[in-house]
């Protein structure tokens, strides 16, 4: 028996499952020099991190890696290098509500990465890695358990601007805490105030929870690297030569705490 052919274009479902990719991905940098303007002139800071899959596994038969794993925060994966880089938001319509929200309220985008960092170090692009926007800031919430540490320190998902609210319900009160009065911030993180901390059992190791939101600069991991090993041929003194083309990436934002992101943490 033969199959008909379909005779029209199948209309997607709600159950199906979107494609991660966009449906046409623009190529910027085809424009050769005019790309490297727009980068310059409507490019963006990121702090570019490169990921390598965390070592600390007992043996590679079953790949074993350890629960609670200090290295790479139970994650699989932790940053080895860093640097700086001016890279674009490729979709124009994307690039525009950037620039007038300073935030996308969408799953992924193309990142368009020049071939070097700001440094002049070549810069290459691999799945995992991670982008920060250095000069934008977004709106974070975070629920966290309140642990006694050395300086009063504690670290939340992503390094701390400034926090807009704190509070915990202690007995059954809602109690909002103020910075500079109960706690600061200092290097990204929370620093509580000596007598100003929410309660703490030592007995049973159990300190408040407490809910914070806070501005942080957003980080997008790579998804996927597009048009990775790109290459064009150019004529110098005669003599032709490979040069590297300018990199896209999708990326997707870095979401908030999941199941195995630690409660308390120093
Ligand atoms: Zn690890």
């Amino acid at each position: 028996m033969t199959i008909k052919k379909p005779d029209q274009v199948l209309p997607s479902s709600p159950t199906s499952t979107p494609s991660m990719m966009p449906m046409n991905i623009p190529d910027t940098s085809i424009r050769g020099e005019a790309h490297s303007q727009i980068l310059e002139n409507r490019g963006i800071r990121f702090l570019h991190k490169k990921a390598t899959p965390c070592p600390n596994i007992k043996r590679l038969d079953d790949d074993s890696h350890e629960p609670n794993c200090p290295i790479c925060d139970d994650n699989g994966w932790f940053y080895y290098y860093q640097n700086n880089i001016t890279g674009m938001f490729v979709s124009n319509s994307l690039q525009k509500i950037f620039e007038r929200q300073g935030i996308w309220e969408i799953g992924s985008a193309i990142v368009s990465l020049p071939t070097e960092y700001s440094d002049g170090t070549e810069a290459d692009f691999n799945t995992y890695d991670q982008l920060t926007v250095l000069d934008y800031e977004v709106r974070m919430w975070e629920i966290k358990e309140y642990q006694p540490t050395a300086n009063g320190f504690q670290q939340l998902r992503y390094p701390i601007t400034h926090v807009e609210y704190l509070s915990a319900v202690i007995g059954g009160v809602l109690k909002v805490f103020v910075q500079g009065t109960d706690f600061n911030v200092v290097d990204g993180k929370i620093q509580w105030l000596g007598g100003h901390t929410p309660p703490y059992n030592p007995a049973r190791q159990v300190g408040e929870v407490y809910t914070v939101s806070y501005f942080a600069n957003p980080v997008y991991n790579v998804v996927q690297t597009l048009r990775e090993l790109r290459v064009t041929q150019e004529m110098v003194n005669g003599v032709k030569q490979a040069v590297r083309l300018p990199q896209e990436v999708l990326v997707k934002r870095d979401f908030l705490p999941n199941g195995s992101e630690k409660v308390g943490g120093p």
